[in-house]
């Protein structure tokens, strides 16, 4: 179940994608695109809120589907090489199959920027400097970084997991 204060902050994230989709009908992100998926800085980072409604997504899947989740999380070893893929992300579809809980940061990447890093997707900031992407109101990360910080501490998606399983044998 989705806590209130994250299902306020899902509400202004989606309002947020929905105007920026709603003025470029042609806007890169959608399903099959999994390059950011791919190319993360680092293990997805976690409040508890968002664990909560990962973990209910995680505990839908298919028990074998799981376990090719378990093995690639042990697979990433306590510091992974960077650029890591998400080890939730599905390597035959390129889809979420958690995609209805994914945590905030998916959520927003491709959408929102950073005042001082600029965008994080490298496709859209290319179109940006190509110029094709004009009159775009982004989202303010910052914004999104305190409202996670008033959610609580996070933590490494891989840490939250394998607390899970452990409590599951
Ligand atoms: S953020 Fe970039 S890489 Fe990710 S779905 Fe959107 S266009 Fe694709
Ligand atoms: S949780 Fe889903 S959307 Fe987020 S990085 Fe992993 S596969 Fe991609």
């Amino acid at each position: 179940m989705t806590s209130a204060p994250l299902r306020l902050l899902h509400t202004d994230i989606d309002e947020r994608v929905r105007l920026i989709r709603e003025g470029h009908g042609d806007w890169l992100c959608g399903k099959g695109c999994d390059r950011c998926c791919k190319r993360l800085a680092d293990v997805p980072q976690l409040t508890g809120a968002e664990w909560a409604l990962l973990q209910e997504g995680l505990a839908a899947l298919p028990p074998d589907q799981l376990d090719l989740i378990a093995t690639r999380i042990t697979a990433l070893g306590p510091t992974p090489a960077r650029p890591v893929t998400c080890p939730l992300l599905d390597p035959d579809s390129g889809a979420c199959p958690v995609y209805a809980q994914r945590p905030v940061a998916c959520r927003t990447y491709g959408f929102y920027v950073d005042r001082e890093l600029g965008l994080y997707c490298r496709d859209i900031e290319q179109q940006v400097a190509d110029g094709a992407l004009d009159q775009v109101i982004w989202g303010n990360h910052e914004v999104i970084e305190h409202a996670l910080a008033r959610l609580g501490p996070q933590r490494s998606l891989t840490a939250w997991f394998e607390d899970w399983q452990a409590q599951r044998r």
